[in-house]
Order: structure tokens, then sequence, then C-alpha cells
């Protein structure tokens, strides 16, 4: 292998983590079920310790079905290695708890995914960790926030319901400058569009429950690290947490990986011809999607990201609650429900008003957030134009 030149992202998408010459051939990982793991003696039982990588002890610390995936998300990110949890929001909250301690204080964007801040405000707050909050544009003056006691600064980019691009390059010259780690939520890009080291990332969590499982029916979450000893510090709190990912969704989660790169053009492609469409429409006041040219992350989104997803928002002229509604009850395509990621479409109305503390979002407009699937784009805006018809009606 090492006398081959290195591969494409996509080549790698199609290879990584399967060995199947290990497992009689079989193209995809076997599903391997334990809780009970025999060993064949005393010996044997004495060196089997938890952390031993890739050593299969017990169920709970993973089958090789689990270990594969580990292998190939890894290899993807780019990283030195990755661990598979049960969701998004356990893979958050292992991360962070693995680097805090109480006294600490750590930096976390304005823009971040609901859940994130609900750790910080609850369990880190009760556990004497501070929480400050800033300006997902702050860029390379987070070095003015970081103090002698901060841990980590958390980036997601763009953020989630608002979109907001942050300069992950800037912000981790300024926090390695001080010894902070930096860590990325970087589910919406996946290392597909965004790779999470090479911009100064220490730690990557993505939900895989979106884009890598693809198609809306497992939860699942990945902490990649650029370095071992990361690795180890967070494999240590995963263990305490007692989280274990069953090999069923790790098999899902590999399938989804095989098609990622072809699923995440056609959410590209058609999320901008319907974010294009809206920015033309009179009941839009504006969108939320940094590959459009006047959106303001736009550049950054341009130098450090090679496409986008299909998730992003729109700003609606103010309208009444049973327009709103009645917009919304009656598409035909696009679900109404939570995550995304899947190849359907979804919508969902939203506020963030409510949730910001380190910047204000005023706009009176009501925020819908779209998800666009794999169906045909135009089928797509003619459902959306249908729902804009009927706010007349209400
Ligand atoms: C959905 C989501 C998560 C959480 O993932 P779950 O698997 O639902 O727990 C984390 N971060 C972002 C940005 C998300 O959109």
């Amino acid at each position: 292998m090492s006398s081959q030149s290195p591969k494409h992202i996509a080549t790698k998408l199609v290879h990584a983590g399967r060995r199947s010459s290990e497992y009689h051939g079989v193209v995809n990982p076997p599903v391997l079920h334990a809780s009970t793991i025999l060993f064949d003696s005393l010996a044997e039982l004495e060196k089997a310790g938890a952390s031993a990588p890739g050593k299969v002890t017990y169920g709970r610390h993973g089958t090789p079905t689990r270990f594969l995936l580990e292998e190939a998300v890894a290899e993807l990110e780019g990283g030195y290695g990755t661990l598979c949890v049960s969701s998004g929001v356990s893979a958050i909250t292992n991360a962070i708890l693995a680097f805090v301690k109480p006294g600490d204080h750590i930096l976390i964007t304005d823009s971040t995914y609901f859940p994130t801040r609900n750790l910080c405000n609850t369990f880190l707050k009760k556990f004497g960790v501070e929480t400050e909050y800033y300006d997902p544009a702050i860029g390379g003056d987070i070095a003015g926030l970081i103090r002698d006691n901060t841990t980590l600064v958390w980036c997601e980019s763009p953020g989630s319901l608002t979109f907001e691009m942050q300069d992950i390059p800037a912000i981790a010259k300024a926090a390695h400058a001080r010894n902070v780690k930096v860590m990325l939520d970087n589910t919406w890009a996946s290392p597909i569009l965004c790779r999470p080291f090479e911009l100064g990332a220490d730690v990557s969590v993505q939900a895989g429950t979106k884009y890598i499982v693809g198609h809306s029916d497992v939860m699942l979450g990945t902490i990649t690290t650029a370095t071992e000893e990361d690795l180890l510090t967070i494999k240590k709190q995963v263990l305490i947490s007692g989280d274990a990912v069953g090999p069923d969704d790790c098999y899902l989660a590999q399938r989804g990986l095989r098609t990622l790169a072809v699923r995440l053009k056609q959410h590209h492609e058609s999320g901008l011809k319907v974010a294009n469409w809206l920015q033309a429409r009179p009941e839009v006041k504006r969108v939320l999607h940094p590959g459009l040219p006047d959106d303001p992350g736009h550049a950054i989104w341009k130098r450090d990201f090679s496409g986008a997803c299909g998730l992003f928002s729109f700003v609606m002229q103010p309208v009444e609650k049973t327009q709103l509604a009645n917009m919304v009850d009656h598409m035909e395509l696009f679900g109404m429900g939570f995550s995304w990621g899947g190849f359907e479409s979804l919508i969902l109305p939203s506020d963030p008003t409510k949730i910001r503390t380190a910047t204000k979002w005023d706009d009176d407009g009501q925020l819908v957030r779209l998800h666009i699937g794999l169906e045909d784009p135009d089928d797509l805006i003619a459902d959306l134009e249908a729902g804009f018809e009927r706010l007349k009606t209400a």
C-alpha cells in the first residue's frame, strides 16, 4: 500500500474500514453481537485491558463491527483515531467532559446546536465549569476571551439553524497559542466537505445520525482526534459514561458511508437550486446558506469547504401562526420533524431568538430550516411554491 499514491476521499469512502480478506472475502464487515467474550486462559484474561486498541474484551468495549467503522471514519477525517458512540449528543458530551474539571472556563459558539448549550448550562454548571458563549464571527479575536483557566473552544461551522461560518484556522491559532483545545462539530460538512484537522481542530465530532447513516434510521456519534494522547483521554471518558453503540447500528453506518460522496454532491446541487429559487421569492426576506455569493460566510466557505450539504434556513416575511401552519401542515413532499441528513426532504419552523446570549437574533421574520433531500429539486420547489400560496388563504 505504501508505494501507492494517496487516494481521493471518494475512493477512501468505498474502501476504508472493510478488511474483507480477514472476513472470508465478505464485502461488508460482519455484524458481531456480543456481551461476553470468552478467554482461553488465565493469561489471556489478565491481558484483557479495555483500552487495548482493537482488542475484543467485552461487548460494551466494542466488537470488530464498531472498530472497523472507527477505522473508516478516522481515515476519512484524516485523524489519529475515532470512537463511535450511541448518538451525536453522546459524542459532544464525552468529548467535552474528557477535557474539563471543576474551575475550568470554556468558550462555546453562540450558534451551537442547542443540546450542547444544554450540557453547559445544566450539568457543567453544576460540576463547576464556567461556560462563556462567543460570537460565531469572532475569528482571531477569540484571543481576548481566553483566560488562564480556559481549557477548550467549541466551534460549529456553519452554526445550527442560522448557518454562520466560523474562521476555524484563526480561532485555532489563537487557542493553540494558549494551549487551549479546539473542538469542532463537523456534522454539517462531514469530512467530505471540510477537513477538520487541516483547519486546526484537535477534536472533530459528528452526529453520524445525519449524513453518515444517511437513511434516517440510526442514532450514532463519532469523536475523532488528531493525536493518540487525546484519543486515550476521550476513550477513558467514554468508558466511564458506559456508552455502547450496537453492532447493527455500526453496520448500517458503514453501509451509509459508502455512498456519502455521491449523496452529498446531489444534496449540494439541489440545495443551492432551492436556495436560489427562494432568494427570488417575495415571501422570503433572506436565505441563510453559505454557498450563496452574498452570504456573510461565503468567503470562508469558499476558502475552507469543498461544497455544501442540503441543510439551510430562510427567513420569511412576518406571518401569523395560522398562516405558517397552513403552509407547513400540508406539504406534499417535505416532512416535518427533527434531525436531517437522510434521503428525504424536511421542513422545520424554528425560533433562535430565545436561544442566543452572546449575540442577538432579532429578526421579526419566521425562520424555517430546510433539509433538501434526494428528490428532484423541481418537485421540491413546486411543493414550496404551493406552500407559499397557502399563506394567502389562511
Ligand atoms: C443532530 C445534531 C447533533 C446531535 O446528533 P444526535 O445523533 O441527534 O444526538 C449534533 N450536532 C449537530 C450539528 C446536529 O445537527
